[in-house]
């Protein structure tokens, strides 16, 4: 996942942009460079077949100065504690870009879920939990779904937590099931969200989405809704999607649905019926007017971002740019809203829950999409504001609004 690229040494040069233009005095810089706490740990687990494996898993609280730290737990064979690092800061900035009253943090577990049964999952959550219980709960650090984990993986880190706390505490994890105090609307809310900021981006940019391509690459939870929401919420036509298995093209548009079942049912949208087969790295360079990198980090590099030709780019994976290649998307006039405002719909949504959560009250969906629209509206006009006045790209204007607010809360603490 990472390659040749580290994603943490990416994020610290991204925030070293942002420093500059905003002139972040050194004590400052020192402070939110580098994660506040990390935790290192390892999980024994018995396997269906009675064997005990043991598996590497992190928690990294980056910064929690405006709030409780807010991210996800990630299952991947490939994860590395400089990627959790990496998305923990990208966390931080993006509670702040979209301005809710929380901070930054993430997990992960080295395994491969795939090749996991459902009892070896349970075990697994539930161990996860009785180890970060000593840092997580509702008021200091609360988790979420991220890359191969669900609402499923949730309920059962919310259910160990409360039997290890006695009491019931729905807010020390988000992204539950609606009947175990999930919040309507969650599920899509990382895609819904990226149509909010796709639709400002396209009045700013004078473009027509009725009559705008668009081509996605991942179908998971993101990419899947993004297909579905490009064509429901704004009216483009979806002539391309992959997977890590490889991509489909139609140029009349394709139904996220049917593709979504035939996932399903094969693994992989592979082999849609009516479509031409593409790879996933073809996905990104087609010609189309949007493109939606929703999969791993690092798809887009300082070799491929020239070939790169629709107009705008709506990073809905997390990291899926090298600094390289938003050197070479700027220059050539390609609009990248950047995946800490652009995905920022889902822990938005997760607030959302946090806070009916604690009302023990729980709102509409419409009410939850309503709100929704207005922080992600909010967040992209800040955004396009700040790449005004510092004359810079929207990446490192939206590095200057999440920085400048985390700075202020962590000088009003007197942490420096
Ligand atoms: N994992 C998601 C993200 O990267 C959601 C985090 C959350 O809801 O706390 O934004």
């Amino acid at each position: 996942m990472m390659g040749k690229h580290n994603s943490f040494e990416i994020a610290q040069r991204q925030f070293d942009a942002a420093a500059e233009l905003l002139n972040l005095n050194d004590s400052l810089r020192k402070v939110l460079r580098v994660p506040r706490r990390e935790l290192h740990f390892r999980l024994p687990v018995r396997m269906d077949d009675e064997h005990v494996e043991v598996f590497e898993g992190f928690r990294v609280q980056y910064n929690d100065a405006r709030g409780p730290c807010k991210g996800g737990i990630r299952f991947h064979p490939e994860e590395t504690i400089d990627v959790v690092r990496a998305l923990a800061a990208w966390m931080t900035w993006k509670t702040a870009v979209v301005d809710i009253p929380l901070g930054g943090g993430k997990g992960g577990v080295i395994c491969n879920p795939k090749q996991m049964s459902k009892g070896e999952l349970e075990r697994l959550s539930r161990a996860y939990i009785r180890e970060v219980c000593r840092t997580v709960s509702p008021t200091s650090d609360v988790p979420a779904p991220d890359m191969y984990t669900t609402p499923q993986i949730m309920a059962w880190m919310m259910d160990e937590y409360e039997a290890i706390c006695m009491t019931h505490q729905p807010g020390v994890i988000t992204g539950k099931p609606l009947s175990l105090g999930g919040s309507a609307g969650r599920v899509d809310a990382t895609a819904r969200g990226g149509m909010h900021v796709l639709r400002e981006a396209a009045k700013a940019g004078n473009l027509d989405l009725s009559k705008a391509t668009v081509a996605v690459q991942g179908y998971g939870n993101a990419g899947y809704y993004a297909a579905k929401l490009a064509k429901e919420m704004l009216g483009c036509t979806v002539v391309a999607v992959s997977d890590s298995r490889g991509g489909i093209r139609c140029d009349s548009g394709l139904d996220a649905d049917a593709v979504q079942a035939h996932k399903a049912s094969t693994g992989s949208v592979k082999g849609f019926k009516g479509t031409k087969q593409i790879t996933n790295e073809e996905v990104l360079e087609l010609d189309v007017d949007i493109i939606i990198p929703s999969a791993v980090e690092n798809v887009l590099t300082g070799d491929n971002a020239g070939n790169v030709k629709a107009r705008i780019s709506l990073e809905l994976a997390n990291g899926p740019n090298t600094p390289e290649a938003d050197e070479i998307l700027h220059q050539n006039g390609v609009l990248f809203i950047p995946d800490f405002l652009a995905n920022a719909g889902g822990v938005t949504v997760s607030y959302f829950e946090q806070v009916q959560n604690a009302s023990n009250y729980y709102w509409d969906e419409a009410t939850v999409h309503e709100r929704l629209d207005v922080k992600m509206t909010k967040a992209f006009n800040d955004v396009l504001a700040a790449s005004q006045k510092y004359q810079t790209n929207m990446r490192t204007a939206a590095y200057c609004v999440a920085v400048a607010r985390v700075a202020e809360a962590v000088t009003l603490r007197g942490w420096v």
